[in-house]
C-alpha cells in the first residue's frame, strides 16, 4: 500500500483559543491511548496536524481506534512525496490506479500552506488531473460532484496525498472536563445521553438500579453490554458500573407511598442514591436520559418535584430531542439492539397504573416522612455491586443463546 501514514485534523479545538495547547495534548494523549495496540505506529505532531506512521500496522483497525476518540475533525490515509510537482504528479497517479480500479468521476482539491510553492492551488490540480487524465482511462473529471477528491496539501515539510477523509465525532477530548455519573437504564434514552455528554468531555462511571429477584440476570447483563458500547469511548476502554439493589427500598415506597405517587418518590430516591455515590467517588454531575414530556415522570412538574432532592448540577442531553433522533444515534454508537432487548427495567417492573403527572412537592415530603428511607438508602449504598466493564471483552453473565431466545 501506498498510503503510509494517517494525517488527524483537529477539531472544534482548534478554536479554543489560549486553551487551544491544553486541549490538543489531550487529545493527543487519548489518541496514543487508544492506538497502544499497535507498537509500530510512530506519532508526529506538526502545528496543528498530527501524522501517524503506520510502519506496517493495520491501517483499517487504527482508523477504528481513531473513530472513537473525540476532538477530531477528520482522518486521511495518506502519501508524502517531496514538494516539488513532478513528484507530486507521480505519487497522485501511483495512489489512483491502485486505489481506484473501476469507473469514477474525481476531482483534484489543492491546499497550498506553502505560499513559498510557485504554482497558485488551482494550477497545481490542474496539472495533476491532467496527469492522472492521460495515464489512465476509468477517470472522468468532475469538479463539482465527483466521486473521489484527491486531496494534494502542500506543506513546507512535503507534499500530502490522499483520496478518503473520513469525518471524525467532533466533540472535546474525553476526560478533560472531569468525571460524570451516568443514571444508565436499559432503555434507549440514557446510552445515547451517555454518549453525548462523553462527547462533551466528560469521562463517565454508570450507576443503574436493578430490583432482584424482580429483575433478572438477563437485565443486569444488557446494562453491562450498554456500558461496554460507551467503554469505547472511555480513558483506558472501561467504564465502571455501580448497580444498586433497590428492591427492598422500592417495597417500602409501595407499601407506605400512595401508587400514584410511587414513581415520582422512587425516582427522588434513585436521585438521592445517586448524588451521594457521585460525591464519594469525584463525579460532579449526574446524568441522564430523561426527555421533555416522554412519560409521567418526565413532564416539568415531575422533573421539578424530582430534581427538588439534589443540589448536584443534572445534565440531560436527550431532554429536548425526538425520539427517532435518540434512535439514529443509537444505531450509530451500537446500543439500539442492545437497548431493544426484551427485558425488565426496576421501573417497569413496579410501575402503578396511574402515576401522577403533575406531583406536588410537599406532598412528595410528606409521603416520604411516613418512613425512614434514610435508612434503606445508606443499606442501598451499602450494598452496590462495583462492576468493571471493559470495551471488546464484556462480561458475559447469559449466553448469547439465551438472548437469543427471548426474542
Ligand atoms: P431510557 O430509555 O433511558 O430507559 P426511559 O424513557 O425508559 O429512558 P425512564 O424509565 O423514565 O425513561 O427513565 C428516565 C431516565 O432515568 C433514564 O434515561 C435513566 O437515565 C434513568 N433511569 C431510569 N431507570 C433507571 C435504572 N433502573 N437505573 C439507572 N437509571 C435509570
Ligand atoms: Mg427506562
Amino acid at each position: 500500500m501506498l498510503y503510509d501514514r494517517i494525517l488527524v485534523k483537529y477539531g472544534e479545538l482548534t478554536v479554543k483559543g489560549k486553551n487551544k495547547y491544553t486541549f490538543i495534548k489531550h487529545t493527543i494523549k487519548t489518541i496514543k491511548e487508544k492506538c497502544k495496540k499497535f507498537p509500530k505506529l510512530e506519532f508526529i505532531s506538526h502545528y496543528e496536524r498530527f501524522y501517524i506512521m503506520l510502519n506496517g500496522e493495520p491501517h483499517d483497525k487504527v482508523i477504528h481506534a481513531l473513530n472513537h476518540v473525540f476532538g477530531l475533525h477528520s482522518y486521511s490515509l495518506s502519501a508524502k512525496c517531496k514538494t516539488d510537482l513532478e513528484k507530486i504528479k507521480e505519487l497522485a497517479l501511483k495512489i489512483v490506479k491502485e486505489e481506484i480500479k473501476e469507473k469514477t468521476t474525481f476531482k483534484v482539491e489543492t491546499k497550498r500552506a506553502d505560499k513559498r510553492f510557485p504554482m497558485t492551488s488551482i494550477e497545481v490540480s490542474k496539472n495533476v488531473a491532467a496527469h492522472v487524465l492521460r495515464n489512465t482511462e476509468h477517470l472522468i473529471v468532475d469538479v463539482k460532484n465527483p466521486q473521489v477528491t484527491l486531496q494534494v496539501e502542500i506543506r513546507n515539510e512535503g507534499t500530502y496525498i490522499s483520496t478518503k477523509e473520513i469525518k471524525g465525532l467532533g466533540g472535546l477530548p474525553v476526560g478533560i472536563d472531569g468525571n460524570g455519573l451516568l443514571m444508565l437504564s436499559g432503555g434507549i434514552d440514557s446510552p445515547v445521553a451517555g454518549f453525548l455528554m462523553q462527547k462533551r468531555g466528560v469521562a463517565l462511571d454508570v450507576i443503574h438500579f436493578s430490583s432482584p429477584p424482580y429483575t433478572s440476570i438477563s437485565s443486569k447483563q444488557k446494562v453491562i453490554d450498554l456500558a461496554e458500547k460507551l467503554a469505547y469511548y472511555q480513558h483506558h476502554d472501561k467504564i465502571k458500573v455501580y448497580d444498586v439493589p433497590f428492591t427492598k427500598l422500592q417495597k417500602a415506597i409501595y407499601e407506605n407511598c400512595p401508587k400514584s405517587y410511587a414513581i415520582t418518590i422512587m425516582r427522588r430516591m434513585m436521585y438521592r442514591i445517586a448524588q451521594s455515590v457521585a460525591l464519594k467517588n469525584g463525579n460532579l454531575i449526574l446524568a441522564n436520559g430523561e426527555n421533555v414530556g416522554q412519560v409521567a415522570s418526565q413532564t416539568l412538574h415531575s422533573m421539578y418535584a424530582i430534581n427538588a432532592v439534589t443540589t448536584m448540577p443534572i445534565i440531560r442531553p436527550v431532554a429536548t430531542m425526538d425520539k427517532l433522533e435518540i434512535i439514529k444515534l443509537a444505531r450509530k454508537i451500537g446500543t439500539y439492539d442492545i437497548s431493544i432487548r426484551p427485558y425488565e427495567d426496576c421501573c417497569t417492573v413496579f410501575i402503578p397504573e396511574n402515576p401522577v403527572t403533575r406531583p406536588e412537592l410537599e406532598k412528595c415530603i410528606e409521603y416520604e416522612n411516613k418512613f425512614s428511607y434514610q435508612q434503606l438508602i445508606d443499606e442501598c449504598i451499602q450494598s452496590i455491586d462495583v462492576i468493571s466493564v471493559e470495551a471488546g471483552s464484556p462480561l458475559q453473565l447469559v449466553t448469547d443463546d439465551e438472548i437469543n431466545h427471548l426474542f
